[in-house]
């Protein structure tokens, strides 16, 4: 980002009346500086921090859109809407590319404005940072490393989540837990560096069957969870035996040999009492059965009566 320092050279003689005047406006903007700086400290949320520096923005500069757009960490944030006239910067500390921040309005932006909102900007780009590496951190202490999927952490917070969420907006909520059927063998009989290699491999076949939406996670040496928001069961129960089949149809071979991998999956459905554990509970048990009923198969719960 190019930062201008702007000196005033235009006038050397001021009237003590016009001193005044100045005075009380670096004032004002110093007040509205630090400010700024204090409540920019307080978040660690990039959506906040961009809040606050818009809100404090539009104190003295109006526009009416602002977008903030940051590829390499898939962040796209949009307020107000979008005219004609626009002013970009790009957002650079010590060559660590924050992405850009744009505006827009339908009149054009004066030369004085486009320097106070470089000015602004300013204080933004710090604490953006850090928001960012923050935000990257938390993503990666819930990434699990061997597949990429989330790992046990995230599905621990995300399910609590997706349960409130769920009973808030009185949509469905599925969760099908997956094992690989006899993977202690593949480990004997080819090694480690195959079930490595299996476990990767699951990890894309069952990407790849799930929508955007559905969140997958290894929560265990061979068992995956796959949670499935706004999905009642007849879908789920398609979507567990569509993973179960992409699976057990897929080719593996390591080291030129092949491999047949299968897996059992347990189905539950959220439930208007259910706790997040008792719905794991619930998907758990499923597994169970799908197990004892001679595994590669789907089973979903159902309640014991008596
Ligand atoms: P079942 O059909 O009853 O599920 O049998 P199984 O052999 O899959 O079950 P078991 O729980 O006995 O074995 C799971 C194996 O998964 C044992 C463990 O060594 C292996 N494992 C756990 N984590 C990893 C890993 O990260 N990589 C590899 N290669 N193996 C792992
Ligand atoms: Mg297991
Ligand atoms: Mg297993």
């Amino acid at each position: 980002m190019a930062i201008h320092t702007i000196t005033d050279t235009s006038e050397t003689q001021k009237t003590s009346a016009q001193l005044a005047d100045m005075l009380d406006l670096n004032v004002q903007e110093l007040q509205r500086t630090l400010k700024l700086a204090g409540l920019l400290q307080t978040s660690l949320e990039v959506e906040s921090i961009l809040q606050f520096f818009l809100d404090s923005t539009r104190e003295t500069i109006s526009f009416s859109s602002a977008h903030y757009k940051n590829t390499s960490n898939n962040i796209q944030w949009d307020f107000g809407k979008e005219e004609r006239h626009n002013t970009i910067y790009r957002l650079h500390i010590a060559g660590d590319d924050l992405g850009e921040i744009r505006f827009t309005r339908n009149k054009r932006f004066s030369n004085d404005e486009m320097e106070q909102l470089e000015n602004q900007i300013y204080h933004l780009v710090y604490p953006l940072r850090n928001a960012l590496l923050y935000q990257a951190a938390l993503r990666t202490a819930h990434i699990d490393a061997l597949t990429g999927a989330n790992n046990r952490a995230a599905l621990d917070m995300t399910i609590q989540r997706e349960v409130e969420l769920s009973r808030r907006q009185h949509h469905p909520l599925s969760l099908l837990i997956l094992d690989v059927d006899h993977f202690k063998s593949v480990n004997d009989g080819y090694g480690h560096s195959a079930g490595d290699y299996v476990l990767r491999s699951l990890s894309n076949l069952i990407k790849e069957a799930l929508r955007a939406c559905d969140m997958l996670f290894r929560y265990g040496g061979e068992e995956f969870a796959l949670l499935l928001s706004g999905t009642a069961h007849p879908g789920a129960k398609l979507v567990a035996e569509r993973v179960r089949q992409s699976i057990e149809n897929y080719p593996f071979e390591y080291n030129g040999k092949p491999l047949k991998i299968t897996v059992s999956i347990g189905l539950a459905c959220l439930g208007s009492r259910d706790t997040a554990a008792r719905l794991f509970n619930k998907a758990d048990a499923a597994l169970y059965q799908a197990k004892s009923s001679g595994r590669n198969c789907v089973r979903e719960f159902t309640a014991v009566r008596g």
